[in-house]
């Protein structure tokens, strides 16, 4: 649901259109009523009229003088004059003195016109506009019926979202084509006394295409596809998600095999005593019993497979991920670099992209971006390419499409005074150089000093030669050396520090905190846990499993970790002044230099 409108704007136009026209209506239907084709006649007329015995039946009065020629087919009107034998002229003329229309036409037809036809009007547009505004509200066809579920029904054929769509996720793609086969043939699992999970739990970060999975598996299996979040439920009116829970399953049976698909089932399942959701939330428990009350309602084989996305597993109710209900998860995760690859092509075919565009390369940089991100940096690099008044889009749209998702919008007129671009420049080289002089340590992709709308006013990008999935204690201290190496040469170079090195500061300590605390990386601790990490995707907050008196350890311990690694990445810097500043001031010059400048500068250096 996205948005409930305030019923009073619309009421008030609709008001005023009634009102309007009731007047329309008095304006130009009652007179055209009351006098039928009355032909206006100047009085020269009327009286050639009476000179000629032309007239049959005609009626004096104040305001108007109608009247009838001989054979009385046409009404004439003419306004009156002073004319004191009129009456005997029209006499001599043969005229009959008597109402040439009768009046009222019909008292109920007029009544019938100017009244009740209007209200009826009222009525049927009022019906009509009401059924606007509650479809606007989320309504659809049901809308009147407040309560019903607003689920989306998709029809597969015109939503045909196919496996071969969702690039990578190939082990959630797996799970699923179970559900798929079961969907086109039940009888084979009926048959062999199998029942379907009722319902399966796909679990991952946002924007990982879960929505598409289960878009696919209907698809797939040629079914309906129902959709709503769990967000909708609890939305809209309080004590409605209950019912609306009802409603939708009963739309669902009727309508098996289908999918049912709900988003952010977080939002109606959380654990009940979890805190912080505000004492118990009457209206999100109703909702979630009812729920659980219609998963247990049906059979396993009635054909209506009920998947739900999460990015918070571990806040679910224990609940819903018991047997008979969620209980068979999914995991999808975030694409690898084949993956990224692979999504950046499949979106990359809605676009003219120039020929010799390297997507292994584009995929690498982009390391740790979601499905939507990667669907994203395409569709910013052709908007790029519009800027620039182009339809191709070359790889350098690509490489600046990733950094504006990533580190957000090339800053255009941010001013930085002539100090600050060279304590910039030193900052940003400091980190490149630190980072190479260390073994394992992620090859310089570019390094700029032009700043981001993010706030950050250089950026070194560094690049994985391949997807990392384990870090040796060594390779996490060489990283905290990085973080260092910015501060380290505004150290070495100027002698005095800046506050430009704040997110490296987060970073640095971030990383050595996770050593000690989660990696067991200390010899003191060894492998005990000193926190635990709520949520794993969305990167939540840890949580301290440990004594207050150890928690003083830990943050001294730390401390001492990124001291150390900060003394080694200044005396790197140090030892390597020379390289430092030839690197600065070439950075300062061209503001954006590429990995392969940097290296050749670090190599020869005899060329600058
Ligand atoms: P989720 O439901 O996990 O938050 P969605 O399914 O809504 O994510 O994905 C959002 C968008 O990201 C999709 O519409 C699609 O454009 C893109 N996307 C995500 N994952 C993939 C994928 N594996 N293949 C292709 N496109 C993807
Ligand atoms: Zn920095």
């Amino acid at each position: 649901m996205k948005e409930v409108k305030s019923p009073r704007k619309p009421l008030l136009y609709y008001y005023g259109i009634v009102l309007l026209i009731i007047f329309l209506f008095n304006l130009f239907v009652t007179p055209l009523l009351s006098q039928d084709q009355v032909a206006e006649v100047d009085y020269g007329t009327f009286m050639d009229m009476i000179e000629a015995g032309n007239i049959g039946v005609v009626q004096v009065e104040d305001t108007q003088i109608l009247f009838t020629d001989k054979n009385r087919t046409e009404v004439y009107a003419t306004t009156p004059m002073e004319d004191p034998t009129l009456t005997e002229r029209l006499h001599d003329a043969g005229a009959e003195f008597a109402r040439v229309i009768e009046e009222p036409a019909s008292p109920l037809l007029s009544l019938f016109l100017t009244i009740i036809l209007p209200i009826l009007i009222f009525v049927v547009l009022g019906q009509y506009m009401s059924k606007k505004l509650m479809e606007q509200a989320g309504g659809g066809k049901n809308a009147m019926a407040f309560g019903k579920s607003n689920a989306k029904v998709y029809v597969p054929s015109t939503q045909g979202i196919r496996f071969a769509d969702v690039a990578g996720e190939d082990e959630a793609k797996e799970s699923l084509q179970e559900i798929v086969d079961y969907l086109h043939n039940p009888d084979k699992y009926t048959q062999a006394g199998a029942s379907m999970p009722k319902g399966i739990l796909l679990v991952g970060p946002p924007g990982t295409g879960k929505t598409m999975l289960a878009k696919a598996v209907a698809g797939e299996a040629g079914v309906p596809f129902f959709s709503i979040s769990g967000s909708e439920f609890v939305e809209m009116f309080v004590g409605m998600g209950a019912s609306k829970v009802r409603d939708l399953f009963k739309q669902a049976k009727e309508k098996a095999p289908c999918i049912v698909f709900i988003d952010e089932i977080d939002a109606i399942g959380q654990k009940r005593s979890a805190g912080g959701y505000g004492g118990g939330n009457d209206e999100r428990e109703q909702t979630l019993n009812q729920l659980l009350t219609e998963m247990d309602g049906f059979e396993g084989n009635t054909g209506v497979i009920i998947l739900a996305a999460t990015n918070r597993p571990e806040s679910l109710d224990p609940a819903l991920t018991r047997p008979g209900r969620f209980d068979r998860r999914v995991p999808v995760e975030l694409p690898d670099l084949q993956g990224r690859e692979a999504i950046l092509k499949v979106h990359a075919k809605k676009i003219k992209t120039a020929e010799d565009v390297d997507f292994h390369t584009i995929a690498r940089m982009a390391a740790g971006a979601s499905g939507a991100e990667l669907a994203n940096i395409i569709n910013e690099a052709a908007l790029r390419a519009v800027r620039g008044g182009r339809v191709i889009v070359t790889e350098a749209d690509l490489e600046e499409s990733i950094e504006v998702v990533i580190a957000g919008y090339q800053k255009k007129n941010a001013v930085l005074s002539d100090q600050e671009k060279r304590v910039v420049a030193y900052h940003e080289i400091g980190h490149a150089l630190v980072a190479a002089m260390q073994s394992h340590s992620a090859p310089v992709q570019k390094i700029t000093i032009i700043p981001r709308t993010s706030g950050a006013l250089g950026y070194t990008m560094q690049v994985e030669t391949g997807d990392k999935y384990l870090m040796t204690k060594e390779e996490i201290e060489n990283k905290i050396a990085t973080y260092t190496g910015g501060r380290a040469a505004e150290e070495v170079a100027f002698g005095q520090i800046t506050t430009g090195a704040s997110n490296d500061i987060e970073q640095a300590t971030k990383l050595a905190r996770a050593m000690i605390a989660r990696y067991g990386m200390s010899d003191d601790f060894d492998m005990v846990a000193m926190e635990t990490v709520q949520n794993q995707y969305l990167g939540g907050d840890a949580s301290l499993t440990c004594a207050p008196e150890t928690q003083r350890e830990i943050d001294r311990k730390v401390v001492e970790l990124v001291k150390a690694q900060h003394a080694k990445a200044r005396k790197l810097l140090e030892d390597n002044r020379d390289k430092l500043d030839q690197l600065a001031a070439f950075l300062y010059e061209k503001e954006t230099i590429t990995g392969e400048e940097f290296m050749d500068i670090l190599r020869g250096g005899d060329n600058r």
